[in-house]
């Protein structure tokens, strides 16, 4: 997979509200929603409504947007029900296994814990 460019790209799309998505919070910076296949009981995805296809084109113009991603994945956590620890993954590129070319950052948590981070190979 590669860049769509913003036109086709599916997250842009919930930006512009072309295609449904189950919201969670929005500011001018930042969008949030489910996960449409949860990997975990509390699966959100947070996303700059500017398109950055990956981290490697994150750059200055994007701290502000990146910065509240970050800033505000507690208060997300804590509104889904998550108030005793969450994980957050942010997949870049091929290696990193990254299937929608839209900077986006997961958001997971139990109640179980979630786990060691990566699952070892040996
Ligand atoms: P990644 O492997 O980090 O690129 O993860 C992309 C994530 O986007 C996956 O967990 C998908 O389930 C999720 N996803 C793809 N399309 C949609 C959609 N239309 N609404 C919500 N989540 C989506």
């Amino acid at each position: 997979m590669s860049d769509p460019g913003p036109q086709s790209c599916v997250f842009c799309r919930i930006v512009r509200g072309e295609i449904p998505a189950r919201k969670v919070y929005e500011d001018e910076e930042v969008l949030a929603f489910h996960d449409i296949r949860p990997q975990a009981p509390v699966h959100v995805l947070v996303i700059p409504k500017a398109h950055v296809p990956t981290l490697y084109e994150a750059a200055a113009a994007h701290e502000r947007a990146l910065g509240r991603m970050l800033a505000c994945a507690g208060e997300i956590a804590r509104a889904e029900g998550a108030s005793d620890g969450f994980r957050v993954i942010l997949n870049t590129g091929r290696v990193g296994n990254q299937e929608v070319y839209h900077v986006h950052m997961h958001i997971l948590a139990g109640p179980a814990p979630l786990g060691p981070m990566l699952s070892r190979r040996n």
